[in-house]
């Protein structure tokens, strides 16, 4: 595997690009938005300045890490050659069923076609390929290159052969990946999620702040930040996304959203990208201000 091409360049897909180009894989980063993969590219020089400035890289590689980005907005010609696609689009199932139809015309038969999706059926999306044995869940974590674990979700189809490959690769990326079966929200988001569900019911019934909620369990359980806080760092709307395909995919009243997730999300406070969730990020701040809806 050479040539990468990474679909959606928004938290995950820069995410997804710097590690594959600092492992030095050519990548297309490809977006339909223009103005998100001039963010991204911005994204990742200062992410890739902060490893230089922590003696992770040297100024030559940093160089060579950006040069092997290419961005691009034209999906067709950005995959005409890759030997693996990592879509990493907007958490929706419309979205992701037409995209890999599409991925499918323009790909070549033997390219492997994986989804960073947080929980939407592989299966689903193979079924509507023509290589349903090549497609498979490549789960990255949140930031990408800090974060060891990658989720390697088989599909229904997904071949062994393909499953090797992308575990190899993962390894090759210096992750650690674990392989797990197709089911609504894999391993990582079926525990997670209704954890950070229970959090924000316990706020919305007035149970604790979000102060105290994030304390207990940072704090109690040694977790390195409160569920609400993570909660924002995800992006509430992909939260939201999650447990409603948990909710739908097992019919499970256990699933269900709590209300003020919902919505926040209907008001466009979807957490630190939009700048505010749970607390408010000012542009450069790191000090964690709850929202004044909260105090
Ligand atoms: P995001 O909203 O930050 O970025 C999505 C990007 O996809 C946007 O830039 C958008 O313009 C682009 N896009 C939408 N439709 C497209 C299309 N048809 N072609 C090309 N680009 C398109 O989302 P995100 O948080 O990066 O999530 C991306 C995927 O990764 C989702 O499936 C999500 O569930 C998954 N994921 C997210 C996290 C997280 O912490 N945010 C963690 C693991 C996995």
């Amino acid at each position: 595997m050479k040539n990468i091409a990474v679909i959606g360049s928004g938290t995950m897909g820069n995410g997804i690009a710097h590690t594959f180009a600092q492992h030095r894989f050519n990548v297309s980063l490809v977006d339909i938005n223009a103005g998100a993969l001039d963010r991204a590219l911005k994204t990742i020089a200062g992410n890739l300045d902060r490893q230089l400035k922590k003696g992770a890289m040297d100024e030559a590689s940093k160089t060579a890490t950006l040069n092997r980005i290419t961005p691009i907005t034209d999906m067709a010609a950005a995959v005409a050659n890759a030997d693996l696609v990592v879509e990493a689009a907007t958490e929706n199932r419309e979205i992701k069923l037409i995209l890999f139809k599409q991925l499918s015309e323009f790909c070549r038969e033997d390219a492997v076609l994986a989804t960073n999706t947080s929980s939407i059926s592989i299966t689903q999306i193979a079924a509507v390929t023509k290589t349903p044995g090549n497609v498979i869940g490549m789960h990255f974590m949140n930031p990408v290159p800090l974060m060891k674990l990658v989720e390697v979700i088989r599909g229904y189809a997904t071949t062994d052969a393909v499953t090797q490959t992308v575990m190899a690769l993962a390894r090759q990326l210096e992750k650690e990946p674990v392989e797990v079966n197709d089911y609504p929200g894999f391993v990582a988001n079926r525990i997670l999620m209704p954890m950070i569900n229970e959090a924000i019911y316990t706020l919305f019934e007035g149970v604790a702040g979000v102060t105290e909620i994030d304390t207990v369990m940072k704090s109690g359980m040694a977790h390195p930040m409160g569920p609400l806080q993570l909660a924002d760092f995800i992006g509430l709307d992909v939260c939201l996304a999650i447990l409603n395909v948990l909710y739908s995919g097992f019919g499970n009243p256990k699933y269900a959203p709590c209300p003020l997730l919902v919505n926040m999300v209907a008001a466009g406070h979807l957490g630190a990208k939009s700048g505010s969730g749970f607390y408010t990020y000012a542009p450069g701040s790191k000090d964690l201000i709850v929202s004044k809806k909260f105090i």
